[in-house]
């Protein structure tokens, strides 16, 4: 068993993660699954006040994303259709993140 630990660093916060496998390929395989890249600040406002958050709506959509704890914007990752284990951050056409300005029927 090989174990890889991932540090992503999402505003100001430092988050730690551990992948493992039962040799070196499967361990990089599962390292592919978390290649997003860093988010220094938000796209909208930014602060670099950011957080990981997850929810779940109508009991059976999973989000997760990356909050603007100050105007709470929300970047939502992104989930491979053959694969829900493989995230990215979804970003628009031009090829920037996609932050969206929380939705005023959520508050
Ligand atoms: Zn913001």
């Amino acid at each position: 068993m090989l174990q890889m630990m991932i540090s992503k660093r999402i505003g100001r916060k430092q988050f730690h993660f551990t992948v493992q496998g039962n040799n070196f390929h499967e361990t990089v395989a599962e390292y592919d699954r978390l290649s997003f890249s860093d988010v220094a600040a938000c796209g909208l406002c930014g602060s670099d006040n950011l957080d990981l958050t997850s929810r779940v709506a109508q009991d059976k959509f999973k989000y997760t994303s990356i909050r603007c704890l100050d105007c709470r914007a929300d970047l939502t990752f992104g989930k491979t259709q053959k694969d829900d284990q493989t995230v990215f951050l979804r970003r628009r056409e031009g090829g920037e993140l996609d932050w969206r300005a929380m939705d005023k029927s959520d508050r």
